[in-house]
């Protein structure tokens, strides 16, 4: 049950310290409950053992700390992980570990359902239901961190948000939850190790460009022309490709980070080599790399996946523009591994229940 008092990983450390003060306690003590929030990832106020107990009662009777449930583990013949999180006011959340020969990736949701209705992507079948706070950002990770080194023997080495939400329309969390993974004190994951994915809001990736907080920008372009990209991403009909421009070269004026763009190619949509060359001219607005993804079907007949013929034509008409291009292969399609999916499924077994 959610409880009513507030939720104590919510709070800076500035803002802790103050609140611990006006308590009546010394400003140190902050910095003790932080690091057992934080760093020990202490699930109740009575596990802090060196707190003292008047601290300790005063903490249960003024906050509550927020903690994800892991609720399902789905193993792909690839070794891809999916989990199914319970948030503690009952909304189901997901969370992906993708193992390969060089990297440990956790990709985590930034919102339980999404307000963007991107018409390729499950999770945009589900209505927004919240904002996750930072510290169900953060406690994604640990549980993947978790499950990497007890199914595979290592940590995770990179992070990226490209789970459901759309990162940018929980803006303050995500923030504090990326000063939080990158914190030396903290987590100490290096900026270079994280990449935030949006569907682009421009005045939102300026803003970006702005925070102290360091991490790698992706792009979800999935089209280059305005208007094969509205019909399939109406965020495209506010956030047009020239808004869009615009704030991606502010933001690399500002970090000096090469942008990635994320191409899903779709079958007879986007996988001409007209299609191509819109790519090609669009990507030199920045230093880019470009990631063609294999489409993961969600059972909409609209879409199927582009032929390897279209795909390889595609990816060397980018080449010989001397454009960095990766092809991405959809991961765990066993277990529906594709963004939303395992969240659509959980929702659909619950509403029959
Ligand atoms: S692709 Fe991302 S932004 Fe679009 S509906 Fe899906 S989760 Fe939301």
């Amino acid at each position: 049950m959610p409880s009513e008092k507030p939720n104590i990983r919510n709070l800076s450390l500035v803002e802790l310290t103050e609140a611990l003060v006006q308590g009546g306690f010394p400003k140190f003590r902050a910095s003790q409950v932080f690091d057992w929030l934080w760093k020990q990832h202490a699930a109740n106020f009575s596990s802090m053992k060196n707190i003292g107990a008047p601290l300790i009662a005063y903490l249960e009777s003024h906050y509550h700390i927020d903690r994800l449930a892991l609720d399902t583990v789905q193993k792909s013949s690839d070794k891809t992980i999916k989990c199914g999180f319970n948030t503690i006011d009952s909304q189901v959340i997901e969370g992906v570990l993708i193992p390969t020969s060089k990297r440990m990736t956790a990709c985590i949701s930034s919102q339980a359902g999404c307000s963007l209705s991107c018409a390729f992507c499950a999770t945009g079948k589900l209505k927004l239901m919240k904002n996750l706070s930072a510290g169900e950002l953060v406690d994604q990770v640990v549980v993947l961190n978790e499950l990497a080194t007890t199914n595979y023997g290592i940590p995770l080495s990179n992070i990226v948000l490209m789970g459901m939400g759309e990162p940018l329309l929980n803006y303050k969390n995500v923030i504090s939850a990326l000063e939080i993974l990158t914190d030396p004190n903290r987590f100490n994951i290096s900026p270079r190790r994280i990449t935030l994915s949006t569907a682009g809001i421009s005045k939102m990736i300026m803003k970006l460009g702005d925070e102290k907080v360091r991490f790698n920008l992706a792009l979800s372009l999935h089209a280059a022309d305005d208007k094969k990209r509205s019909e399939v991403m109406e965020i495209n009909d506010s956030n047009n490709l020239a808004s869009l421009r615009e704030a991606l070269i502010y933001f690399h004026e500002r970090t000096g980070s090469r942008i990635t763009f994320e191409y899903i190619l779709f079958h007879a949509f986007n996988d001409s080599i007209e299609d191509a060359a819109n790519l090609a001219i669009f990507a030199r607005c920045v230093p880019c790399k470009i990631n063609i993804i294999e489409y993961n079907s969600i059972g909409d007949s609209r879409f199927t996946k582009a032929t390897e013929a279209q795909t390889e034509a595609f990816r060397e008409f980018l080449e010989r523009r001397n454009l960095i291009v990766n092809v991405r292969r959809s991961r765990g399609k066993d277990i529906d591994a594709a963004c939303g999916q395992l969240a659509n499924k959980i929702n659909q077994a619950t509403k029959s229940l």
